[in-house]
């Protein structure tokens, strides 16, 4: 493609400059010049009213989506057990579908999971696509993709969302380059544009600096991984029906490839902190052998789950599992009582949903405070003896 500024139409009124991320438009004078560093992708051409700037890029028509409805979430399951973020994203895609008029579809692939069907469609599911077949007891990709292109070919959804789980995380982007369409990973937020009836999905960028709002107006379905922990699932109504379409798994040997011999389960404790009431977060200000004792007894005594920030893991007091922000879980507890924790953009998406967030700090600048509905200027190696002290003597 090749962009070019025609001089006699150019009036010099800098608007094409202003909308530049490259900065790669000067006004000399009366006319704007293009200057070296123009890579020509065109974002300039919109903004001149005059016509002044030409390309050759022949804009292809949107193709016709309208034949593409419903918003359908994949209902990811474990030895017949539901993981909480599909619920959650059921929750998330009835508000969408509302917006769009359509239905909310769940996608239900296993051995022998037909029993969960109804839980879909208490939280949220209109219909649900029911896939069983021996070879789909376990999560394994192969067929995992074949199925859910299968799905999508026939049945044409709008927008399909999958939790950014591990699981998610690898059948999303494979599915995606299967059926040739764009896919935004790790999203926060998704809306439908008023307008274009696009999914407008947010995910942070440039290490959290920037939210940046991504579209896919040529393809069908939509796609979006969703962080856990991020939506609300609807309260569970038993008395809400759904149609179960069931759906037949065409597998052929070569579509497995993969045997699973065994199943070895982790040793390790693992906690889930996205279900945890009271958490006591741990910040770089209790990152010593004093401080996390400190903070484990406030924990013990206000019966609370020990989270973190990334230094806090680093520093090796507090796990890896139990990170909590942009590259760790988002949380969604009652109480979120950050201790030592200066409130960084990373560490904040994390905490945002919690119903109340107190701090500790001994900086009155400190950005968690922004955040906080109780803030506590003192150092928490004063404040927290008293606050177990008080506990002790009166459990909440
Ligand atoms: C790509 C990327 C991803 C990241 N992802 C995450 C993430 O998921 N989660 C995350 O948390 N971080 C993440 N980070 C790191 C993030 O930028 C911050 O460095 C981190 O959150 C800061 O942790 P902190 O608040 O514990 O430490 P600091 O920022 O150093 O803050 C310590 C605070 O403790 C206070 N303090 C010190 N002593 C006391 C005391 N005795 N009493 C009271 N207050 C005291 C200080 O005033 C200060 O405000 C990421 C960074 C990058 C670049």
């Amino acid at each position: 493609m090749a962009v070019w500024i025609e001089d006699n139409k150019c009036t010099g009124c800098r608007k094409c400059a202003k909308v530049c991320p490259y900065g790669a438009v000067e006004v000399q004078g009366e006319r704007a010049v293009l200057k070296d560093n123009c890579i020509e992708c065109g974002v300039c051409l919109r903004s001149c009213k005059f016509g002044a700037i030409c390309s050759d890029l022949v804009a292809t028509p949107i193709p016709d989506l309208s034949g593409y409805r419903g918003v359908w979430v994949f209902a990811e399951q474990r030895g017949g057990m539901l993981s909480q973020t599909s619920l959650e994203l059921l929750g998330c895609a009835t508000g969408l579908a509302q917006s769009l008029g359509q239905e909310v579809a769940a996608v239900l692939v296993g051995d022998q999971v037909s029993g969960l069907a109804a839980s879909l469609t208490a939280s949220g599911a209109d219909k649900v696509y029911l896939v069983e077949n021996r070879g789909l007891g376990h999560y394994r990709p192969l067929p995992y993709v074949k199925v859910l292109a299968d799905l999508v070919s026939q049945y044409r959804p709008n927008i399909f969302l999958l939790g950014a789980t591990h699981v998610g995380r690898d059948l999303a982007p494979r599915l995606s380059a299967r059926l040739d369409l764009g896919l935004t990973a790790d999203c926060t937020e998704l809306t439908i544009d008023p307008k274009s009836k696009n999914l407008y999905q947010t995910r942070p960028a440039f290490g959290g600096n920037v939210m940046a709002v991504i579209e896919s107006p040529r393809t069908r379905p939509q796609m979006a991984t969703v962080r856990p922990g991020i939506m609300k699932a609807l309260t569970p109504d038993s008395a809400r029906r759904g149609e179960v379409i069931r759906h037949q798994a065409d597998l052929v040997p070569k579509d497995l490839r993969t045997r699973i011999l065994e199943i070895v389960k982790e040793q390790k404790q693992r906690v889930d902190l996205t279900a945890a009431r009271i958490i006591v977060g741990v910040g770089r200000g209790a990152c010593d052998a004093e401080g996390i004792k400190l903070l484990s007894e406030l924990a013990w005594v206000m019966g609370a789950e020990i989270g973190g920030t990334r230094v806090a893991v680093e520093e090796g007091f507090v796990p890896p599992e139990r990170q909590i922000g942009q590259t760790g879980v988002t949380v969604r507890p009652e109480l979120y009582f950050a201790c030592g924790i200066s409130g960084a953009i990373q560490h904040r998406p994390g905490i945002l949903n919690a119903r109340y967030i107190v701090s500790i700090n001994r900086d009155r600048q400190a950005p968690i405070f922004e955040v906080s509905d109780y803030a506590v200027k003192a150092d928490l190696f004063d404040v927290v003896p008293k606050l177990i002290d008080v506990l002790k003597r009166e459990p909440a």
